[in-house]
């Protein structure tokens, strides 16, 4: 049995004991982003921004060639996880890779 088959079975097995899957989806934290449902969406304007931009979270991790901090701005966050996300390749990165 594959890992990732072995892991299907977990979640119907505890989707069972806890009734619908439905249950699963929601209550999510951080800890789950690997595993639950995330989608990119707009930060929400404000009066004084109408597009705001904020770091993003994968980005400022990395270092330029310089040895500073990269500091690239999106418009885009994961509402689950609550950052700053740029749609390619962080968030997918973000959500795919335990540590990015
Ligand atoms: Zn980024
Ligand atoms: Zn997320």
């Amino acid at each position: 049995m594959s890992h990732l088959d072995f892991r299907l079975q977990l979640v119907e097995e505890l989707a069972k004991i806890y009734g619908e899957s439905k249950h699963f989806s929601q209550n999510t934290t951080s800890s789950d982003r690997l595993t639950g449902r995330h989608f990119p969406s707009r930060i929400q304007p404000t009066q004084k921004k109408k597009a705001p931009t904020k770091i993003c979270i994968v980005c400022s991790q990395k270092f330029n060639e310089k040895g500073q901090r990269v500091r690239k701005e999106s418009r885009y966050q994961c509402a689950q996880c609550n950052v700053t996300l740029c749609v390619t390749p962080c968030f997918e990165k973000y959500h795919a890779v335990e540590n990015f």
